[in-house]
């Protein structure tokens, strides 16, 4: 019998865990990882969701998982090329090791309600893991999370949360939630509510542990925000079969000199205009500037327009260019016709 002469190597102490790895010889998981950002990340996620549940040691293994990684209490499998795959994360690496850590305590203490709530905990360890790269990594990392996750929602067959009767099981659909669940259920309501609100929901919603469901993870928005949620869930969240995003159609005219009006519509299926705020890029000859039109949480219209000051002509109008609201091109089909891997993990 051949021993796989798996070897217990520290990697780092953090947060008053002991992170360690078991890795097959010439395995490249520990090396290709920054041990002072892994313990940094350990930091962070502990001062917002307290002390991790299960001990102080946090041991990983490398293994020829399907999956690029897999949550258990304590024990953390990282897919043993991960090092090598080329994803359409910036650092796969990283990414993946911060999402199972999360895991600890959104999907392993607190776990779900049911099959179909699955998509809050995929969410939650996307989320936050998008955060710290926001806040701490590069910024290639942050944003090709956003680029990745806005791209393959448009692939989606079901809703991040699921009323089909019968209910699909959750191999079926679990695919579907890497990229709308994060950008529908925190990336969006970052922006109309503040990333500090949205994360006191998300650890006051895992505190405890326990069975939650989609629907507790709203009413934990609902209790931080001070906000009626219902319409927002209503349009993005919850429904039967394939979701249909909106589409945004955007124009911007000059009514005065050096100040222009940016006009954006929503192109929906069932005419009924999305709550969100989206941002809209306006391009000069030698600048460009973001402008946020805000839709609001329970809009009466389709349509929504803000007047900002910009110096130059403008030569090009661009929809949602750092990919923080889903949505579909106008005019496109239901469903793109090539699709993208989706990454499980
Ligand atoms: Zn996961």
């Amino acid at each position: 019998m051949a021993d796989p002469a798996w070897v217990r190597t520290p990697f780092v102490t953090a947060a008053g865990v002991d992170v360690v790895f078991y890795e097959v010889p010439d395995g490249g998981i520990a090396e290709a990882l920054d041990p002072a950002s892994v313990g940094e990340f350990l930091e962070w996620s502990t001062a917002l969701l307290g002390p991790l549940p299960y001990g102080p040691e946090l041991r990983f293994a490398g293994a020829p998982t399907a999956w690029l990684g897999f949550e258990h209490p304590a024990n953390i499998v990282l897919q043993e090329q991960i090092d090598e795959l080329n994803t359409a994360y910036e650092n796969t690496a990283m990414h993946v090791t911060m999402h199972e850590i999360v895991h600890q305590w959104a999907g392993d203490e607190a776990t779900l309600a049911s099959a179909q709530d699955f998509a809050w905990k995929e969410a939650i360890a996307e989320y936050l893991s998008y955060v710290f790269e926001d806040e701490a990594r590069p910024p290639a990392e942050a944003a090709s999370s956003l680029a990745y996750w806005d791209q393959i929602s448009l692939q989606a067959s079901f809703h991040v949360r699921p009323m089909d009767e019968p209910p699909p099981s959750v191999e079926v659909f679990y695919g579907d939630v890497y990229g709308p669940g994060p950008m529908v259920l925190f990336v969006q309501l970052e922006s109309l509510l503040g990333r500090d609100v949205v994360l006191d929901a998300v650890a006051a919603f895992l505190d405890g542990g326990g069975a939650r469901s989609v629907d507790d993870l709203r009413l934990a928005l609902e209790a931080a925000s001070g906000e009626d949620l219902q319409p927002y869930f209503d349009a993005w969240v919850v429904g039967v079969g394939a979701p249909s995003w909106p589409a945004f159609v955007a124009t911007a005219e000059s009514l005065a000199p050096g100040m222009v009006t940016v006009d954006v519509t929503q192109e929906t299926e069932g005419g009924d205009p999305f709550p969100c705020l989206i941002e809209v890029e306006l391009q000069g000859a030698t600048i460009t500037q973001i402008v946020e039109i805000d839709f609001g949480l329970a809009p009466a219209s389709g349509t929504a327009s803000a007047t900002v000051a910009f110096a130059e002509p403008v030569v090009a109008v661009v929809v949602d260019p750092r990919h923080r609201v889903v949505n579909r091109p106008p005019g496109a089909a239901a469903m793109p016709t090539e699709l993208l891997p989706v990454w499980k993990f």
